[in-house]
């Protein structure tokens, strides 16, 4: 990549760049919490959860602190983001940073990466924008914008392509200021080369993109592997009196251990007879899996299970509730 590639790319994010919380601080801890919150999750549902728990959580030892006591705090704190693994992995990196670095976030790339929760993406994230590393991240939106600027044919699905598109990005960094590359590389495939109608009109890096040269940016990234679904049907019940609900915690055997929700179920025979009405189908998908939940509103309480406990209905926010639970909540009590 050109000298200028560069130029045009980094005037560009730093003339039109989203003004988000996390790129007004050099925090390594702030930096690095917004980064695994951005992981599955969209930026605007990020923004409320991140100031919120720095609020909460503003050092690692605030986070060590509260989970030598219990994790619910973190959790609800989480509660909505989904992928809770993230916040338990987050809250043990923490505990490793405070107890083998005296609470500094190391400065290294390498040390990054041996903690809990953090892969190379993630490590080169954090390494370039706190501490100004020269090491290229490499995601989905990245691998989209170099495979069109270079009309690269390697297959983004493929067993080698994070080696050969890391190549790349390494190979295309500005070196003296690579957290503000790596960033505007971002923001480039978030707000302008997007998947299906990126915007190249507007694009500041239009002179420089092979794919926009020769009219087939529809081409690019080339993938021949698609995800397959697993569609499933559930039930969950909205077990309801004088206005308390019933919700049960989820075991440690069950995955999102302490998160709460309301029981669920594949089998519509132990519900059928229940005083019951369905309601709207609320849809969910986690991983492959694509879930049709059908919230069923009941007063037959028979077989709710001893490990549950009933919630008034204006302390339910006191919870943290899987992200089932909320959707259906929000359709059973609307
Ligand atoms: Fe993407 Fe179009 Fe810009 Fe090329 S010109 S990088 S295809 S937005």
């Amino acid at each position: 990549m050109k000298a200028s590639f560069r130029r045009d790319l980094l005037g560009w994010y730093r003339r039109e760049k989203r003004d988000l919380p996390w790129r007004r601080t050099r925090d390594p801890y702030a930096i690095w919490l917004s980064e695994i919150m951005l992981q599955q999750t969209t930026v605007a549902t990020v923004v409320p959860y991140y100031e919120n728990f720095l609020k909460r959580f503003p050092t690692v030892f605030d986070v060590v602190d509260q989970t030598d006591r219990s994790d619910e705090k973190l959790l609800k704190a989480w509660a909505g983001l989904g992928y809770y693994s993230r916040v338990r992995n987050f809250a043990k990196a923490c505990r490793v940073v405070v107890e083998e670095y005296g609470g500094i976030v190391p400065a290294s790339f390498e040390d990054l990466k041996k903690l809990p929760g953090i892969g190379n993406y993630t490590a080169a994230a954090i390494a370039s924008i706190a501490f100004d590393i020269p090491v290229a991240v490499v995601d989905g939106n990245v691998m989209r914008v170099l495979s069109r600027l270079l009309c690269c044919d390697e297959d983004i699905s493929g067993a080698h392509a994070k080696e050969v598109f890391q190549k790349m990005a390494d190979e295309a960094l500005e070196k003296k200021h690579p957290g503000d590359f790596n960033q505007a590389m971002m923001e480039l495939g978030a707000m302008v080369c997007t998947p299906r109608a990126p915007a190249c009109s507007r694009c500041p890096v239009q002179k420089h993109c092979e794919a926009f040269k020769a009219g087939s940016w529809e081409k690019y990234p080339v993938k021949s592997r698609k995800i397959s679904y697993r569609d499933e049907k559930w039930f969950c019940l909205v077990a309801q009196d004088k206005q308390k609900i019933f919700l049960r915690r989820r075991a440690v055997a069950e995955g999102m251990e302490g998160l709460w929700e309301l029981p669920m179920t594949r089998d519509w025979k132990g519900l059928e007879k229940a005083r019951s009405k369905k309601l709207k189908p609320v849809r969910h998908t986690i991983m492959n899996r694509r879930m049709t939940v059908i919230p069923v509103l009941s007063s037959d309480f028979v077989g709710l299970e001893a490990s549950g406990r009933w919630v008034r209905e204006k302390d339910l926010s006191a919870y943290p509730l899987s992200t089932i639970t909320r959707k259906v909540l929000l359709e059973a009590l609307r």
